[in-house]
């Protein structure tokens, strides 16, 4: 399916790995000119180099969403290299900490909505003047099943995706009337850098290997992602692609769950 958004410009946070850059990845097919943004220049200098991309489709940017400064500088390099964005795409996050809520001190709490709740905001005050004024825009925020699922012991976590999604979904009546249309996905259990950590530590707990690990929390933890295996990050960055694309023209204030039945609604 053709998306048409050949020649729209994009801004992919969180990029240089997992959902981020399976992302960037289709909406460099899709002929979007793409700058990726991530925490680290040299991880994003290598991803950047495992894709294909024009001459002057594809860039690659470090900031980090918990700064301001350092989004200040990114929106002045995004506007020297590219101009004006019509897409956001804000995957940039973290897991912060586990425990239960006896277990987590304030500075868990205060670094987890820092970068997974302000950070997208900081990274939008940012870039929605770009967003607005070509009467044609996408902005996707990359939520979780957390938000409407919350565990008790990643609460920090739920408590920021929770607020993503009340935030889009604000948003989502505010500046649709110009074209800006606000959406969210929301994914469980995909197989990225941030699984693999949290299963890497459960496989050490118990030792057993990774694989192991993955069979018994899908078992014990996620009984009802139906399909018995985490997701692939191209099987959500397809749903970003296609929010942000122009076949999208009518879905506004929507969170698309990429999660295999992980919310249970049946
Ligand atoms: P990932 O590969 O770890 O991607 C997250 C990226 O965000 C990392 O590259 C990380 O950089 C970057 N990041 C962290 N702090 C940052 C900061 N202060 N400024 C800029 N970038 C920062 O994991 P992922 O699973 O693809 O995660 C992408 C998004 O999907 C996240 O928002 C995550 O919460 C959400 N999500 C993931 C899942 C899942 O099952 N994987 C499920 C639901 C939602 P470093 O690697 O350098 O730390």
């Amino acid at each position: 399916m053709d998306l048409n958004i050949q020649g729209r410009k994009a801004l992919v946070t969180g990029a240089d790995s997992g959902i981020g850059f399976a992302t960037a990845r289709q909406l460099l097919a899709e002929g979007v000119t793409v700058v990726m943004s991530d925490l680290e220049q040299d991880a994003l200098d290598a991803a950047a180099a495992k894709l294909d991309a024009k001459e002057g489709q594809l860039h690659a940017f470090a900031a980090d969403v918990s700064d301001t400064s350092s989004v200040q500088a990114l929106k002045k390099r995004v506007a020297e290299a590219v101009g004006e964005i019509d897409i956001l795409v804000q995957g940039a996050g973290i897991h912060g900490p586990d425990g239960l809520f006896h277990e987590i001190d304030e500075a868990g709490w205060q670094r987890t909505l820092d970068v997974n709740l302000m950070g997208p905001m900081r990274v939008l005050q940012a870039f929605l003047s770009d967003l607005r004024s070509g009467g044609w825009g996408r902005l996707v925020f990359i939520s979780s099943e957390d938000a409407v699922q919350p565990y008790d012991d990643e609460l920090p976590y739920c408590a920021a995706k929770a607020g993503l999604l009340s935030v889009a979904r604000g948003l989502s009546r505010s500046y649709a009337k110009e074209g800006l249309l606000v959406n969210t996905v929301s994914p469980a259990f995909i197989a990225t850098p941030m699984t693999d950590e949290m299963m890497d530590k459960l496989a050490e707990q118990r030792s057993i290997s990774r694989d192991e690990a993955i069979q018994s929390f899908l078992k014990e933890e996620r009984p009802f992602m139906e399909l018995g295996r985490r997701g692939e990050p191209e099987e959500v960055a397809a749903v970003i692609a296609f929010l942000c694309s122009d076949k999208a023209s009518f879905v506004n204030g929507a969170n698309y769950r990429v999660d295999s039945g992980a919310v249970a609604t049946i």
